[in-house]
């Protein structure tokens, strides 16, 4: 049966891209297909987190969840660390994967940068356990944003060796990526060439979902354009990184089409683009983060329901694992 699994990191700075690429589509597919929707937190540790701040952090993105409009009762909403079968399958994961398929992701070689002596052991082992969240849920539609499009291919692989190796065809399925629509790639505000990133230095570079209506305005007003008037629809972006940036996010947050959005703007400077961009974006993510500051007023009601969310979680993944160690040859 069709199951769907998905995660955001507790790393802070929630922004646009990950609401647009990520939760927003949540929310629609919790009704299509049963749905589990986790706050990696085993991720989020393969860079330090202040302990504290990783707490709060969690709390965030749970709350984000519902605030977006995930409904608890309908969906599997908890914390990655609150079910091992999470890492005890990345174990095995790590045993599968190779060497070769790991030095080739590229989200490794972004975060590790020049020094990748440096770099954590989780770091680069991240895709395995990103494929151990999925596969222990059986899942077999992960919607994400398109820098995760790479991970994805990762996670088929493993499943595919698995199947292969331990002669159990079929058993792991190979996970599809829901990765179409607008908002799938929000590039930072900065430098349309880079994605959005909670991780990004420059605060200017994302819209968080908690700022408020002043700093959406002003980091709109600061985003980095370019001199010329926005094109026609007929023209498009074609070689115009940050104009294509602000018109998809635009296209995003409306549901308009860029093409819609160009004959609405086109012929215009940025002057007349990003007052509405920030008036729009004010408009679609005021409630959200209205009702997010309201439910982390409640971090008890918070905990509660990611316990709930991870015992029914375990529920899944718990009868899973052990078909999977006698699959391997472990006493079970
Ligand atoms: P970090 O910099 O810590 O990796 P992040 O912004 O990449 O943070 P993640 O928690 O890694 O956020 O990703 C959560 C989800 O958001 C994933 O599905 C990812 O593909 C999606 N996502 C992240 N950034 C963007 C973006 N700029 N545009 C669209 N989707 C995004
Ligand atoms: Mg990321």
């Amino acid at each position: 049966p069709p199951r769907v699994f998905s995660g955001v990191q507790p790393t802070g700075n929630l922004h646009l891209g990950n609401y647009l690429g990520a939760i927003r589509k949540f929310v629609g597919l919790q009704h299509e297909m049963e749905s589990l929707f986790c706050i990696v937190d085993l991720h989020a540790v393969t860079v330090w987190q202040d302990p504290k701040a990783l707490k709060a952090q969690t709390r965030e993105i749970a709350a984000a969840y519902l605030a977006a409009g995930i409904d608890p009762d309908v969906a599997t909403v908890f914390h990655q660390s609150a079910v091992p079968e999470h890492a005890e399958l990345a174990w095995l994961f790590q045993c599968v994967a190779r060497m070769g398929w790991l030095n080739r992701m590229t989200q490794f070689k972004d975060k590790a940068g020049k020094d990748k002596e440096r770099a954590s052991v989780g770091l680069f082992t991240y895709p395995t356990l990103m494929a151990a969240d999925i596969l222990a849920y059986k899942a077999t539609h992960v919607p994400v944003g398109e820098d995760q499009k790479q991970h994805l291919e990762l996670a088929r692989d493993v499943a595919g060796k698995f199947n292969l190796d331990f002669g159990a065809e079929g058993f792991f399925p190979l996970p599809e990526p829901l990765i179409r629509g607008a908002g799938a790639r929000v590039m930072s505000l900065r430098d349309g060439t880079k994605k959005m990133s909670k991780s990004d230095p420059s605060d200017l570079s994302r819209i968080t979902l908690t700022d408020d209506a002043d700093a959406i305005a002003k980091k709109i007003k600061k985003a980095k354009s370019d001199p010329d008037p926005l094109p026609s629809a007929e023209d498009g972006l074609e070689g115009r990184a940050e104009a294509r940036n602000l018109v998809g996010i635009y296209a995003a947050l409306s549901g308009m089409s860029e093409a819609e959005v160009l004959t609405r703007f086109g012929g215009q400077g940025f002057a007349a683009l990003k007052p509405a961009l920030a008036d729009l974006a004010v408009e679609k993510l005021a409630p959200i983060s209205s009702e997010m500051r309201r439910l982390m007023d409640d971090p008890g009601h918070i905990d509660a329901v990611l316990k709930a969310g991870a015992e029914k979680a375990s529920s899944i993944a718990g009868p899973i694992l052990r078909e999977t160690k006698e699959i391997v040859g472990f006493l079970t």
